[in-house]
């Protein structure tokens, strides 16, 4: 009848409105998120890095983490001494990018900083005002947008250290734990770091090498140290000035795969604080660097840049610095991760007598050999490999001291949980005191 097909109908619209109300009540609310942008302008490149952490949790407490990452085009902001207008202009659309990336409102609030290393170490050590004319420039930019600026500085080396430190741990949930820390090693184009904790036992001989901070109500007493010129790019500047030290015209270079030659220009060499005194006094203009492809003599090429005379400590790495005995296992990034990836040798069960004997066999390939199978590979990149390669394992052994037992020790890594490993997060962490000196839910103290 038509009053049954009413009821029919109206039933089964009222438990449909059920199900509906069930299922809105029953879905989260959505996550609302909180904003940091941190700009890392390295000596090659600067890449902008996102990071958002929940809202709602008290005192700032949630998880961090990256939220995007940009890479801005052209080279780092210290290749902008001569026109430093455009080291501001370049990152323009990075910025761009961020604006979109971060709710609008959110904008005001969300603090933005910009960190430099050690190219601008550099530029500031060779021409202090050019340093400030792209300081200059880049504030001038970044104040252009609608986030909150906190400030462009040069981050000293034992911070840029110390905060790939914290980066690796917090990503990894070791300080909020208390678990036993992993060490940073960080490898950029101008310097390198080493960081970790050492034994209770093994004090520290030299404050300048120690970061001390409490987190999450632990102590940490930090080993760090950065090496200005032992960048990947600057050391190669380093190998190519001591092999042409007598200024030959051909240059027959063990670290370049045989059959490679390019003509190279005396006075783009030189251009740096970290080779400029032994540029020779008759130096022609240019010279040509041929490959040969011999892992074992560019060990020792890269050997000689290395000084183990004279260390006024109870023991140093290398250049007379103090380094207590390793300590842990090691998270090893940035070019650390991207030569190592591209050479197939990032998997930490590889012993370290196989890194170097894949190593000699890799140097030894010909170039024609090496163009032909990695066409998708910039030439750049491609050449440098072997000599970074030999690099990478001569600092971590005859350097560091890394035995093939503690070589395994090393995980070479891009990222952690999808948070890039590098300085930045460590730095913003540090800056927005979103880590805790004590731990923020520790049991009250017991009554007497
Ligand atoms: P920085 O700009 O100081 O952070 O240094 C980064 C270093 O990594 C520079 O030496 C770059 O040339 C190098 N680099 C970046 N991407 C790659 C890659 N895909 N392969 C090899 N080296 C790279």
């Amino acid at each position: 009848t038509p009053l049954t097909i009413i009821i029919t109908v109206i039933g089964v619209i009222a438990i449909v409105a059920l199900v509906t109300v069930a299922v809105l009540q029953n879905r989260p609310v959505p996550q609302k998120y909180k904003y940091g942008i941190v700009l890392d302008a390295g000596s090659s490149h600067t890449a902008l890095y996102i990071y958002e952490w929940p809202a709602e949790k008290d005192n700032n407490t949630g998880r961090v983490e990256q939220k995007h990452s940009c890479k801005v085009k052209g080279k780092g902001i210290s290749s902008y001494a001569a026109e430093p207008e455009k080291a501001g202009m370049s990152l323009t659309e990075c910025m761009r990018e961020a604006e979109m990336q971060v709710p609008s409102r959110r904008h005001q609030e969300t603090p933005l900083y910009l960190g430099a290393t050690a190219g601008m170490r550099l530029l500031n050590i060779e021409n202090r005002e050019a340093s400030d004319k792209v300081f200059e420039a880049v504030e001038k930019a970044l104040q252009g947008f609608p986030f909150s600026y906190q400030g462009a500085r040069i981050l000293s080396g034992q911070e840029e250290g110390a905060f790939g430190w914290v980066t690796v741990n917090y990503l990894d949930d070791r300080l909020k734990q208390g678990l036993e820390t992993t060490g940073a090693l960080d490898l950029g184009g101008a310097s390198t770091q080493i960081s970790f904790v050492p034994h209770e036992y093994d004090i520290s001989e030299s404050p300048s090498n120690s970061v001390a901070f409490r987190l999450y109500g632990n102590d940490y007493n930090l080993y760090t140290h950065s090496f200005l010129c032992y960048g990947k790019d600057q050391v190669l500047r380093m190998a190519l000035a001591h092999q042409t030290r007598s200024g030959p015209v051909t240059m027959s270079d063990p670290c370049f795969h045989p059959g490679y030659s390019v003509t190279r220009n005396y006075n783009a060499l030189y251009d740096s604080p970290c080779v400029s005194e032994r540029k020779p006094k008759e130096a022609p203009l240019n010279f040509t660097h041929t490959g040969v492809g011999n892992f074992f003599r560019c060990q020792e090429v890269v050997k000689t840049l290395f000084n183990f005379t004279s260390c006024k400590y109870s023991r140093c790495s290398f250049n007379g610095i103090f380094q207590p005995p390793l300590q842990g296992s090691f998270g090893a990034f940035s070019a650390y991760y991207f030569v190592m990836n591209f050479l197939n040798l990032t998997d930490s069960s590889i012993p370290l007598e196989t890194v170097k004997a894949n190593l000699a066999n890799y140097c030894g390939t010909p170039w024609n050999q090496i163009k032909q199978q990695h066409p998708e590979v910039k030439e750049k990149y491609l050449a440098e490999y072997c000599f970074s390669g030999t690099y990478i394992v001569t600092l971590l052994t005859e350097g560091y001291n890394f035995t093939k037992e503690t070589f395994s020790k090393i995980k070479f890594i891009k990222e952690i949980k999808g948070s890039d490993a590098g300085w930045t997060l460590g730095y913003m962490l540090n800056l927005t005191n979103m880590i805790p000196a004590e731990a923020p839910d520790s049991p009250p103290l017991p009554h007497a």
